[in-house]
């Protein structure tokens, strides 16, 4: 129709729609940019033992330091990434840097334990991903075991039958699964005793408002519950105060993560806290 009237597309945009689109094609080009530019990193965020306060886990989580602006949030340009067809890329990269962080992570005397990586439905959706996975574990030679993989729940529920083929292949390769998120998707709860699924994350917003809301105390609650009798561990994510962490334990939940136990930062970082509690412990 546009040609009809004279060929200018944009006449029929509107200066607020043009000013956005134009906003979305600098977003995007900068993204591209960056990931030609090494802007990526890796941050971690340890999990703990509720039980033994031990560190049980570290989260790998992505970084974008644009070299002309401040960190961009990973919940803003992950959807985009996805949208422009580069998270299966970004995606594979993640997963062998974090291999190749668990290995320099133990090679330092760090007790081994398990990364876990965030997988997008995007990515987990695609016919070769179990054979990514595998080519990831062999070329970085992690144990199957120390590699744990997040998928949120509305990417789960999204094609039941394939998830579950997709989960045994996973299972099968030595590899476990966690919900991420936990509660804020639509889960059909009659799906989940289908999954072969070890964990379950209760969504911090659950946990938030502990203390405050005894909806949400009652929700987070319940999710143990249901957790436990399917034979699946616990993670409560976003522990920011020892209130919420009191909460958590007297639910006995496994772990624990969030700001008030430790906040993502570069390997180095808790590189660093290991060697002290290592020190410190050799005399
Ligand atoms: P997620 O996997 O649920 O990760 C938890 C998010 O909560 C992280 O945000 C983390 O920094 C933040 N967080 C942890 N503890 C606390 C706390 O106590 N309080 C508060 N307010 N926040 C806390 P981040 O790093 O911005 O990541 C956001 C989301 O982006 C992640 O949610 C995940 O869904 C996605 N994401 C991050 N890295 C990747 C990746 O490599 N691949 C994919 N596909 N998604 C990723
Ligand atoms: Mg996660
Ligand atoms: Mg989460
Ligand atoms: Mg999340």
């Amino acid at each position: 129709q546009a040609k009809e009237h004279g060929g200018n597309t944009y006449q029929f945009f509107s200066k607020e729609m043009n000013e956005r689109a134009l906003d979305r094609l600098n977003f995007e080009s900068r993204l591209l940019r960056g990931l030609e530019n090494r802007e990526f990193h890796l941050h971690y965020q340890p999990k703990f033992s509720v039980r033994t306060g031990q560190i049980s886990g570290m989260e790998a989580l992505l970084r974008w330091t644009p070299e002309d602006g401040p960190p961009v949030s990973p919940a803003k340009f992950i959807p985009i990434l996805e949208e422009i067809g580069m998270i299966e890329t970004v995606g594979t990269w993640v997963l062998s840097q974090a291999c190749r962080d668990l290995h320099a992570w133990m090679a330092s005397g760090c007790p081994a334990i398990p990364v876990a990586v965030n997988i997008s439905g995007a990515q987990m959706k695609k016919k070769d991903f179990v054979d990514t996975v595998a080519g990831v574990l062999r070329e970085t030679l992690i144990e199957p075991e120390l590699l744990e993989l997040e998928l949120t729940e509305s990417i789960l529920m999204h094609n039941v039958d394939e998830t579950v083929r997709t989960l045994k292949q996973l299972t099968r390769l030595g590899v476990s699964v966690s919900i991420d998120d936990f509660g804020t998707g639509y889960s059909s709860l009659s799906y989940l005793k289908n999954f072969p699924v070890k964990k379950l994350k209760i969504d911090s917003s659950f946990i938030r408002n502990i203390g405050k809301d005894k909806g949400d105390e009652a929700i987070a609650k319940s999710i143990v519950d249901l957790a436990k009798h399917l034979g699946m561990s616990v993670v409560a994510e976003g522990i920011e105060t020892l209130e919420q962490l009191d909460f958590v334990r007297r639910l006995q939940c496994e772990e624990a993560q969030g700001f008030h136990l430790g906040k993502p930062a570069p390997l180095e970082q808790l590189l660093s806290i290991c060697r002290e509690v290592k020190d410190s412990r050799s005399g």
